[in-house]
């Protein structure tokens, strides 16, 4: 039994496990011997202080005894004076007794009340109070700072005054069970100021109970953290944006890419990495002065974000140095494009306080997976072609691998002379007549383009219609075409010659909003009515979306001209997508009818596709067709027409005439 009559007293096994409890420490404890007895001593422990070690600092006979921190059933911290001595027997320690010695309040009653109060009005911590109901019963000062609300205001309210809505009934409920069990609860809230603008809090919400355990008051301690938010936002500026452009630094950049490659790896997509320097930006800075500098690199920004794709991301590695990251291309030589068009965007002089400044860039480029399968190596392949830029002082860019230089160059060249060609008479179109499986007759004729280089020779558009594509070419390529065959249709109608319409094939890049006006503009022009012109288009252009193409399809059916789906069977276009699309023919692909009739799944195919047609009621024609036992079998399945060498290949518009003249009189 802990002794002292007067002293609150209790005893412990060396454990720490209570064994006595007398009547002065149930008075200071608040626990009965029968709630304390058996506990282990941490019990009585306030929140945080149960590592201080009880044997260690009680019996230090030197030391004077020490003063401690425990607590009341009710929650109250109190301060304690502690003596504590061992419990022997025969020689073996068994127990410690420990004796309280409640530290004198040095502060009358109401003395304590006056201090407490202005501490508590002084705090720049906010302190709101409520009963057990939950009603705020006061307030200090600033709480008023930081949520606007007066003492008035609030007195009476519930906390849902300062409530933002931004957490949840879980949140919250999780927030009031932590209180009621353990004490105090910790954590950061959102709250909502008088004003409306929510604020970040840290908050300390406790309990307080009577004698008796029950909850009589709570009141949360908080502080306006708002600005320790900012604080950290713009850390995580500083750490991941560029101070001057604002556009994501090396380091951001690197994780952006790191994650894209993940996912380019899974798809085995393609990707590129251009690394571009700004010429002689230090001189500018020198010369101008740092705010032009800067001013420059925020416009070279904003010119290049212009001209990439949302998806392409564009960030900052050095001072005047540049990264784009092109992450999924189609082609390779897609990024000699892209870097085509960073470089036009400088093309033209930046005007910064009044000093028009000429800014020229070198560009390497690193292709995925082809050079480097990681961002660190596409960074520096990029880099060390994009040094080879710079000395050959010719500007520009450079691919790191010279496979894709020579292609690059190939490409460029090839679109300097195409375009060229449009201009002097080395591009024609000839006729590949199409033919009725009923009658026999030509019933239409397909445009295809044809190009005679003086020094290539006769040039493939299966070669060059993609580079035109790649480069952009195709527009203005796309432009004559249809001017051409336009002007062919005009000349036999003047010629008085009964001619089948003519189909023109149309490459996606074509095919936008503004179509339809400017085919109209060309039928004008030339004074052809649509119903002599047909289109060609393929299945790359469906996927694109219903939203996107359907109403520029509807237009120009409107205006009368068949639309034709060309290659049909090697996209993936199904029965029932297809049926949305106002289409009228579809072009078996040739690479179906090359097995005809010997290889059973291109039968197959071919089979299917005529039932598809003629489910939708489509005209079906086949291409391609070389052979009589093509055609046999092309007529047995229900084809309309028939489009091949079997019958003629593509024709100069003269021979196109000899033949549909000749076919006329057979018809006869
Ligand atoms: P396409 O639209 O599928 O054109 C049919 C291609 O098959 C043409 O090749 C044609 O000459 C060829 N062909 C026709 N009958 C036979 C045959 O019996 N056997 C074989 N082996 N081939 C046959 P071409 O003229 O070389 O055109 C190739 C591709 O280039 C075209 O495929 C088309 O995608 C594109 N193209 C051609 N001219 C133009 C054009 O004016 N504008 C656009 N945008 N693309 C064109
Ligand atoms: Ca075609
Ligand atoms: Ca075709």
């Amino acid at each position: 039994m802990a002794e002292g009559r007067d002293k609150p007293g209790i005893t412990l096994d060396l454990t720490g496990y209570l064994t006595g409890w007398n009547a002065a420490a149930e008075r200071l404890f608040g626990y009965r011997a029968e709630e304390a007895i058996g506990q282990h001593v941490l019990f009585l422990y306030p929140e945080g202080d149960e590592d201080t070690d009880i044997a260690e600092i009680g019996l230090d006979p030197n030391g004077a005894p020490p003063t401690v921190r425990r607590r009341h059933k009710n929650g109250d911290l109190l301060w304690l004076g502690m003596e504590v001595r061992l419990i022997e027997d025969r020689g073996a320690p068994i127990g410690l007794s420990v004796h309280f010695l409640p530290i004198e309040d040095r502060l009358s009653p109401e003395d304590k009340l006056r201090l407490h109060s202005r501490i508590i009005e002084e705090s720049d911590q906010g302190i709101m109070i409520v009963d057990a109901d939950e009603r705020i019963v006061s307030v200090n000062a600033a709480f008023t700072r930081i949520t606007g609300y007066g003492a008035m205001e609030a007195i009476g309210q519930t906390p849902d005054l300062l409530r933002s809505g931004v957490h949840d009934a879980n949140f919250r409920a999780e927030v009031r069970a932590a209180m009621h069990r353990a004490g105090p609860w910790q954590g950061e809230i959102i709250g909502r100021r008088k004003s409306g603008e929510l604020f970040p809090q840290s908050v300390t919400i406790s309990v307080v109970r009577n004698e008796r355990g029950e909850i009589t008051h709570a009141f949360s301690i908080f502080s306006d953290i708002s600005l320790r938010k900012e604080a950290e936002a713009s850390l995580h500026r500083l750490a991941n944006y560029d101070a001057v452009t604002n556009l994501p630094n090396r380091s951001l950049f690197n994780q952006l890419v790191n994650q894209a490659l993940t996912v380019a790896r899974r798809n085995k997509d393609h990707g590129a990495l251009l690394v571009i320097e700004l010429a002689r930006f230090s001189a500018i800075n020198d010369t101008l002065g740092h705010d032009v500098g800067d001013e420059l690199l925020v416009r070279i920004s904003k010119l290049f974000r212009a001209t990439l794709r949302e998806e392409d991301v564009l960030a900052k590695l050095d001072v005047d140095k540049f990264v784009v990251a092109l992450l999924h291309i189609e082609k390779r030589e897609h990024a000699a494009i892209v870097a085509g068009k960073l470089l036009e965007a400088l093309a033209r002089p930046i005007i910064v306080d009044a000093h028009g400044l000429h800014v020229e860039a070198h560009i390497g480029i690193a292709i995925y997976p082809d050079d480097g399968k990681d961002t660190a190596t596409l960074v520096r392949f990029a880099d060390v072609a994009m040094t080879r830029v710079q000395q050959s002082e010719s500007g520009g860019y450079l691919f790191y691998s010279p496979e894709m230089n020579q292609r690059a160059k190939e490409h460029l060249r090839m679109e300097h002379d195409l375009r060229g060609a449009m201009g002097n008479g080395n591009l024609q179109l000839h006729y590949q007549p199409k033919v009725s499986l009923r009658s026999g007759q030509i019933v239409g004729a397909e445009a295809l383009i044809r190009w005679n280089d003086p020094e290539r020779g006769a040039v493939s558009p299966g070669a060059f219609i993609p580079v035109a594509e790649q480069t952009g070419l195709i527009l203005d390529l796309g432009a004559w075409i249809l001017d051409e065959a336009c002007r062919q249709l005009r000349e036999w109608q003047d010629a008085g010659l009964s001619m089948p319409p003519v189909a023109i094939n149309l490459s996606g890049r074509q095919f936008d909003r503004n179509l339809p006006l400017r085919i109209e503009a060309v039928l004008d022009r030339h004074g052809i009515g649509p119903d002599r012109l047909k289109l060609e288009i393929t299945e790359s252009l469906l996927v694109r979306g219903e939203d996107e193409v359907i109403p520029t399809m509807n237009r120009l059916v409107a205006m009368g001209i068949g639309l034709a789906l060309d290659d049909f069977g090697t996209g993936y276009s199904s029965l029932s997508y297809l049926k949305k699309f106002p289409i009228s023919t579809l072009k078996i692909d040739r690479s179906f009818v090359i097995g005809l009739p010997k290889e059973e799944n291109d039968c197959a195919i071919a089979r299917a596709i005529v039932t598809m047609a003629q489910q939708l009621r489509h005209e079906i024609v086949a291409e391609g067709v070389e052979t009589h036992e093509q055609m046999a079998f092309l007529r047995e399945l229900g084809c309309d027409q028939l489009q091949g060498w079997l019958f003629s290949p593509a024709l100069p518009a003269a021979k196109l005439v000899a033949m549909v003249e000749a076919d006329q009189r057979l018809a006869l």
